[in-house]
C-alpha cells in the first residue's frame, strides 16, 4: 500500500462500503420486481403476444441490470476483503501499486491500467473495472 496513505485507504473504503449498500438495495428491488412480473404472468394477465414479449424483454432488462449489479458487488466484497488483508491497491496480476486517481475513479479496482487493458483483450471487456 506504498502510494495510499491511511486517509486515502478510510476515505477510498467508505465509497466502497457506500457503493456496496447502494447496489444492494438496487439489486434486493429488481429481484423483488421480477419475481412479482413473473408470478403476474403465470396468474395469466398477459394478454397478446405484443404485450408479452415487451414484458419478457424488460424482464430481460432487469435481469441484466441485476447482474451487472451483483457483479459489481462481488468486485466491492473482494476489494473490501484486500482492505482487510492489507492487500488493497496492488494489482492482483503484477502486484504493482495501482494508481490513486485510478482507484478514485474505481474504488473496487482490481488490476493497475496495464494488467486490465490486457485483462479486457481477453475477456473482451465485460470487467466492471474498466482502464482509465
Ligand atoms: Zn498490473
Amino acid at each position: 500500500m506504498a502510494n495510499l496513505t491511511p486517509s486515502d485507504l478510510k476515505y477510498l473504503t467508505d465509497k466502497l462500503t457506500v457503493r456496496r449498500s447502494e447496489l444492494e438495495a438496487m439489486v434486493r428491488a429488481d429481484a423483488a420486481c421480477a419475481g412479482h412480473d413473473n408470478l403476474r404472468r403465470m396468474g395469466g394477465e398477459v394478454g397478446d403476444p405484443g404485450d408479452e414479449s415487451a414484458a419478457l424483454q424488460q424482464t430481460d432488462l432487469n435481469l441484466a441490470e441485476m447482474e451487472g449489479g451483483a457483479r459489481e458487488l462481488q468486485a466491492i466484497d473482494r476489494a473490501l476483503e484486500r482492505v482487510r488483508e492489507g492487500r488493497y491497491g496492488h494489482c492482483a496480476e503484477c502486484g504493482c501499486d495501482i494508481p490513486a486517481a485510478r482507484l478514485d475513479a474505481y474504488p473496487a479496482a482490481e488490476r493497475c491500467t496495464p494488467c486490465q487493458t490486457r485483462h479486457e483483450r481477453v475477456y473482451g471487456g465485460r470487467d466492471v473495472t474498466p482502464s482509465l
